[in-house]
């Protein structure tokens, strides 16, 4: 029965390049999930869009002498540019700059308030004295309260995630002076967090098959007990509080922003022509999934879910598969330094599926995990190029060369063969079972041990060796390896779709493979191959040191 899965994938700020941590951490995970879902026949909505409002973009625009909206609009097309360079396959990327976004936001904020869920009072609102200015969040920077990290932004501390206030914070500075600042007197809006603490609690203990550390992070925050947050501030750049004397007040980006998902499914069913079809991803039976890096944790496994309770109506999350972080050349990633690999820069050097194929075998599912061009080379020799790339490409040579182009007509399959095929086929089920629980270094694991399986089959059957005295026995070796060739298609097209569309092809399969569905395919003898190229090309061992170059420098 085919099921229905909705993938809301995390927001990414419009201020800046996609690099190798936003991949790793939360885009390449939810396209391979949409990717084997789709194939398995069930019917997906993945959706994110650019967070076009808050203040990295404000003080992005302030230095660099441009309006936020032109900054916005660069980095948008940006996005788009790299999710299709990269095969990252939303069906829906939009933003939160869009009319329907500030309307589906705007009515869930009337919502809450109108159920009592949303209040008003006064809160101290940090103010510049040598700016002139109030400071939104992000312009203030202080000490963590929490783990005494230093360097900590008033919104949020990147050490221990923990949400932040900015009168909270120890020693507060104004991010663009200097100087201490006051704290004065505005009117805001609140969210009655706290009210939901217990349901929340409730909620999240069912939720046993969430990821070990996400379940218990977010068990530890709710027994520390929840407070009430601002949801407004003072700016000009966002969605405005829909209410008569609170011009200059906007709703808090990270209030708007989780919205987008809901605001995301309701615009793709309007392009579709079906207003109402967004239901079917929201209401009933589907289940919900939320890819995000570690840093969002808690906006998607308590805040998002609080404001969704209050609401009502809607679906709860069913899992958060959050990644944890990547470091670059053993130190963790800096975007202002430049240590980082930008997308963009490496894209206009190198196919997609080598990086999809490492951030993959090797992503940060369960601990940080380290990205150096060194693996980056020898996996992609030793292990692309060698150990699958050589198997499809010598498999598919010779048989091209030595009948007619067409897929051998087998004999009798030997017990070695039949037990190639069997693992084969336990592969498709495992790496279903793997994928379905998020577990994607796993399954591509088995991928990769099947390919050398099938090597090692190779070299004992020998059929290039044996052609001339055993034609049948050669066909019959080249057709269980064809096989197998159909089943790796299958299952390493969630992780590299460029190659393995092109394998489909050289197969002699026509359309997308996600019609042929989760299952293993024997080939028709007689089929008509393409004519083969390689998958994949060796890459010089020279570039690890010319890419080390480019990087900037590591976070002192
Ligand atoms: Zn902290
Ligand atoms: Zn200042």
């Amino acid at each position: 029965m085919s099921e229905r899965i909705f993938i809301g994938v995390a927001w990414p700020y419009a201020d800046g390049p996609l690099h190798l941590g936003h991949i790793a951490g939360a885009y390449l995970p939810p396209d391979i999930f949409a990717r084997y879902h789709r194939t398995k026949g069930n019917e997906v909505l993945m959706v994110s869009g650019s967070d076009q409002h808050g203040t990295p973009i404000t003080i992005k625009a302030e230095q660099e002498g441009k309006k936020p909206s032109q900054i916005v609009a660069q980095y948008h097309q940006q996005f788009l540019d790299s999710w299709r360079g990269l095969g990252i396959s939303f069906d829906l990327f939009t933003s939160t700059g869009t009319a329907n976004h500030a309307d589906v936001a705007q009515n869930i904020f009337l919502t809450l308030l109108d159920k009592g869920y949303i209040y008003k009072a006064s809160v101290a609102q940090a103010f510049c004295p040598h700016c002139q200015r109030f400071l939104p969040d992000r312009y203030i920077e202080g000490t963590c309260p929490y783990c005494y990290s230093s360097k900590t932004r008033g919104d949020q501390c990147d050490e221990c995630s923990k949400p932040m206030n900015p009168v909270e914070l120890i020693d507060p500075r104004c991010l663009l002076c200097g100087t201490t600042p006051q704290f004065k007197d505005s009117e805001h809006f609140f969210f009655r967090l706290s009210a939901f603490r217990d349901r929340l609690l409730d909620w999240v203990k069912q939720q046993t098959h969430w990821r070990q550390n996400i379940l218990n992070f977010t068990l530890r925050y709710l027994e520390g007990g929840l407070k009430d947050r601002a949801i407004t501030r003072d700016i000009e750049w966002g969605i405005p509080v829909p209410l008569d004397g609170f011009e200059g007040k906007c709703l808090y980006v990270w209030f708007e922003a989780v919205i987008g998902y809901l605001s995301a499914a309701k615009e793709w069913a309007k392009s579709g022509g079906d207003e109402e079809k967004w239901r079917s991803f929201w209401q009933g039976e589907v289940k919900s999934y939320y890819f995000i890096g570690k840093d969002n944790i808690p906006f998607h496994t308590i805040i998002w879910p609080a404001m969704l309770m209050g609401y009502d109506g809607l679906n709860l999350p069913y899992d958060v598969p959050a990644n944890q972080f990547l470091t670059i050349e053993g130190k963790r990633l800096s975007t202002s330094r430049g240590w980082a690999v930008w997308l963009p820069d490496y894209l206009s050097r190198y196919d997609p599926d080598p990086l999809r194929y490492l951030l993959s075998i090797n992503m940060p599912e369960t601990g940080d995990v380290d990205f150096s061009w060194r693996e980056f080379i020898r996996r992609n020799n030793d292990e692309l190029v060698a150990t699958y790339g050589n198997l499809v490409h010598r498999v598919l040579t010779f048989v091209y060369r030595s009948f007619d182009g067409c897929v051998p007509t087998p004999g009798e399959f030997d017990s070695h063969s039949q037990a190639l095929l069997n693992k084969a086929k336990d592969t498709l089920n495992m790496m279903d079972e793997l994928l379905y629980w998020c577990h994607f270094k796993g399954a591509i694991r088995l991928a990769m041990s099947l390919a050398q399986e099938t090597n090692r089959y190779l070299d004992e059957k020998s059929p290039w060796k044996i052609i001339k005295q055993d034609r049948q026995a050669s066909a019959t070796a080249l057709y269980i390896a064809i096989s197998v060739l159909c089943c790796l298609r299958t299952v390493l097209y969630p992780f590299l779709p460029f190659s393995s569309q092109k394998l489909h092809e050289f197969l002699g399969f026509k359309g997308n493979i996600e019609d042929g569905g989760w299952q293993l395919h024997f080939p028709s003898p007689g089929q008509r191959l393409l004519p083969p190229e390689p998958l994949f090309s060796k890459l010089d061992e020279g570039l690890v040191e010319e890419e080390t170059k480019r990087l900037g420098l590591p976070d002192s």
